[in-house]
């Protein structure tokens, strides 16, 4: 029996697995992707590299504040100095190192896609496919609208889960040989809302081509969202050399991601949720707000919950 499992290792699941490992807990992390941090994550094609999700970090408050500085001086993470005059924070050399970083010393079980979560005796049944393990405790860390998929359609929380919204965003990696007109462009009224220079950002490998990634914003996005990703690229590369002002055969990659569940429009409001009997969490970015810090958060709090709530003898 698995004292204590998380579903789900972004920065919402890590951040609780670390706070728990702080106090001598040590819990199992599952996730269904390759690698640790959820979101925060960087696609390598054609020899070049994209932060094709979450494009930096910023900390308001001081606990994340104090994070980001502890992996700036292991030399993970570094400021980005775009231009904005902002305190912005990429990883170093790459977004997705901010997540193999923090799952650093903690046991993740990469590719481990949880189907189902069901009372058992003492606890809970984490499914997996025709496998399945028995945890005292479980975390579930996943996107709001993937959690009724876990719990089932008539779990009492289904009604609350259901009041969050959470926007799709679009996504479109190129690589161009022509110089850059600029590092970054916010316009939220633009169907490419964001552009970003991603070779720009600091202790990036050199290559011979600029590479960029573009968001498109959540009008667009919610549009398109099940176009192919070839479609996508046909539909938003034009609109990338255009805001670029270049032409398309200096264009020497293009791919397209798309992000169903990608930032949230509606959080819950609370830090997370919790059973009456303390054995169930749910939390994650969408309980609090849009950006890292509030995965982080909200992470944090279910650890804290649950080393005041439970016996560290039972944790442990
Ligand atoms: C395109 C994009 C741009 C963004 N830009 C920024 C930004 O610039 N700054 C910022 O602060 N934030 C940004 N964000 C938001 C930020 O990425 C998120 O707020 C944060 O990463 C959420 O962390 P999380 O742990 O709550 O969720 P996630 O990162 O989604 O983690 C959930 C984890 O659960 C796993 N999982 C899901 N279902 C299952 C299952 N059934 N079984 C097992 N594992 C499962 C997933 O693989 C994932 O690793 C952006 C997000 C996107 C998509």
């Amino acid at each position: 029996m698995i004292r204590v499992a998380i579903i789900g290792a972004g920065m919402a699941g890590l951040a609780c697995a670390r706070r728990l490992a702080q106090a001598g807990v040590q819990p199992v992390l599952f996730d269904k992707g390759r690698a640790a941090g959820g979101r925060v994550s960087t696609r390598r094609s054609d020899g070049l590299q994209f932060d094709h999700g979450a494009q930096y970090v910023t900390a308001q408050g001081p606990g994340f504040a104090a994070v980001l500085r502890e992996l700036a001086a292991t030399g993970d993470a570094a400021a980005w100095l775009e231009g904005s005059g902002r305190a912005r924070v990429v990883g170093t050399p790459d977004m997705a190192t901010l997540g193999k970083a923090m799952a650093s010393g903690l046991d993740v079980r990469q590719g481990f896609h949880v189907s189902a979560i069901r009372p058992a005796d003492g606890g809970w049944q984490v499914l997996a496919g025709d496998a399945g393990l028995r945890a005292a405790r479980v975390v579930i860390t996943v996107p709001a609208p993937q959690v009724a998929g876990l719990l089932g359609a008539e779990h009492p929380w289904a009604a609350r889960l259901g009041a969050v919204r959470m926007d799709p965003c679009l996504t479109l990696m190129a690589g161009i040989a022509a110089p850059a007109p600029f590092v970054t462009r916010a316009a939220p009224d633009d169907a490419l809302a964001w552009i970003a220079q991603d070779s720009a950002k600091p202790g990036r490998p050199t290559a011979e081509v600029v590479t960029w990634v573009a968001q498109a914003g959540p009008t667009f996005s919610a549009a398109h969202v099940d176009d192919e990703p070839a479609a996508l690229v046909a539909r938003m590369l034009p609109m990338l050399c255009e805001r670029l002002g270049v032409t398309s055969d200096r264009v020497r990659h293009a791919t397209a991601h798309r992000w169903r569940y990608a930032q949230v429009a509606a959080p819950l409001g609370v830090p997370f949720l919790r059973d009456a009997g303390g054995s169930l969490y749910l939390g994650g970015d969408w309980c609090l707000g849009r950006r890292v810090e509030d995965a982080w958060t909200s992470g944090t709090a279910m650890a804290d919950d649950l080393l005041s709530h439970a016996l560290l003898a039972q944790l442990r």
